[in-house]
Order: structure tokens, then C-alpha cells, then sequence
């Protein structure tokens, strides 16, 4: 896992403060192409993150119930040499300062999580690919597949891959929707 810049930096602790077990805090991992932007292949440069019209709102509405969201992106595209980390670090800036206009915000962004270390039990990762719905699994989180994005391609050929979502969503809104009302649901219980 790499850290993106010194704010988030600063958030860092906090997060993994929350996610102590004894605290038994859930956060909410979100795939950042298709899920929070359009995937327009390899992202390279701000002005072409076009954020879904969904996205703030979704966002926003974690906000309100107090849980972390922590942005997951794989990033080969820096290793394949299409972008750089300070050109990332720049799209990430935009991207951010685009969720705080309509009040949103984000607790972290990490690029390459192949090895989540803090993953409680009670988080979920959303997002359209197959790899999404397997680093939930394989962290034991839930998973929740969004068919903006490469999902509905996901969807199509979910037999062929490991790991089966808990829940399918439209998109990341309706992702939040499913989340908040099982957690409403769940402090019923
Ligand atoms: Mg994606």
C-alpha cells in the first residue's frame, strides 16, 4: 500500500485507529475507475476524471453516517510508464477537491492494496471488476459489485471468476443504499 500525500498521511492513523477490532469499526473500501469515474482505461492526466454524477452523493451520505471511506485504485499504468506518481498525486488532488465542492469527502486513497492490512470484518469493498469482489473475499470483507464501469461485463461472467459478490448494485449510490440499510438492520438486531 502506498500513501498518495501528507493529508492523507495524517488520516492514516486515524483509520487504522477505527479499525481496530476492539472497536469494531466498518469502513467502506471503493474502487476508484468505474465505480467513482468513468474507466477510461489508463487515467493519465486530471482534466480527463470525469467523476459520475452519483458519486458525491453516495459519498456524502457515508459521510453522515460516520463511516471511513478509503478509495482503492490499481495503478499498473505506472509501471507501464502511461502516468507518473506526482501525475497521479495531481488527478487524485482533482478528484478530492471535486467531492469537497459538493461536500464530500474521503478518509484515504491507496493505489496497489495487495496486501490490505486493515480490513475489519465488518467493511465492505465496492467496486466492478472481478478483483474488487476478490480482495473483499480474500480480506473478509463484504463485496458489493456495481455495474457502472466493467461490471456488467463482471456480472455477465460471474461464474468464471472466484469470488462471488455479497450484493449487486446499479452503481455506487445504490451501493451505499444496500450498505447503510443493512447496518440500520443489523443495530436493530
Ligand atoms: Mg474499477
Amino acid at each position: 500500500m502506498t500513501l498518495i500525500d501528507g493529508d492523507i498521511a495524517a488520516s492514516h492513523d486515524s483509520v487504522l485507529e477505527q479499525t481496530k477490532p476492539v472497536h469494531r469499526r466498518a469502513a467502506v473500501f471503493i474502487d476508484r475507475d468505474g465505480t467513482i469515474n468513468e474507466d477510461i482505461g489508463y487515467l493519465s492526466h486530471p482534466d480527463d476524471l470525469h467523476i459520475y454524477s452519483f458519486a458525491a452523493e453516495a459519498i456524502r451520505l457515508l459521510n453522515d453516517a460516520n463511516l471511513p471511506i478509503i478509495v482503492i485504485t490499481n495503478q499498473s499504468g505506472i509501471a507501464r510508464g502511461f502516468l507518473d506518481e506526482l501525475m497521479l498525486a495531481r488527478i487524485h488532488e482533482r478528484l478530492l477537491n471535486k467531492l469537497a465542492q459538493q461536500g464530500a469527502h474521503v478518509d484515504g486513497i491507496y493505489y496497489c492494496p495487495h496486501h490490505p492490512r486493515i480490513f475489519p470484518n465488518e467493511s465492505y469493498v465496492i467496486g466492478d471488476k472481478s478483483s474488487d469482489i476478490n480482495l473483499a473475499t480474500n480480506a473478509g470483507a463484504k463485496g458489493i459489485l456495481v455495474l457502472t464501469g466493467y461490471g456488467a461485463s463482471t456480472y455477465a461472467n460471474l461464474e468464471r471468476f472466484p469470488c462471488y459478490p455479497s450484493m449487486v448494485a446499479e452503481d455506487l449510490l445504490e451501493a451505499v443504499r444496500l450498505i447503510l440499510t443493512e447496518r440500520q438492520q443489523q443495530s436493530r438486531d
